[in-house]
């Protein structure tokens, strides 16, 4: 999927459709442990070894987004392209 460098999009703190540069989301740092690891932990301390544990889900695809910066007020705000969850890749187009 492609996305162009710039694009018209509405801006919550303007209120209104403005002129918004598209970023790439970086990958954060992940801090500390996920909420699903430290739950998977907690339930199963004072095992030890392999614990049975739920099977999991193969999720379809993933919620890609991008980074819509205002060129107005400079406020960034994210947007999840492709309706939800897909395989498809985002690039921007340069
Ligand atoms: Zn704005």
């Amino acid at each position: 999927m492609k996305v162009p460098k710039e694009m018209n999009a509405f801006c919550p703190s303007c209120r209104k459709h403005t002129k918004h540069k598209v970023k790439n989301p970086s990958k954060g740092k992940a801090r500390g442990l996920a909420w699903g690891t430290l739950r998977h932990e907690r339930r199963t301390k004072g095992y030890v070894g392999k614990v049975k544990g739920q099977a999991t889900v193969r999720k379809q695809g993933k919620r890609q987004k991008v980074i819509l910066v205002c060129t107005v007020c400079n406020k960034a705000h994210e947007r999840v392209l492709g309706g939800g969850r897909t395989k498809k890749k985002v690039e921007i187009k340069k």
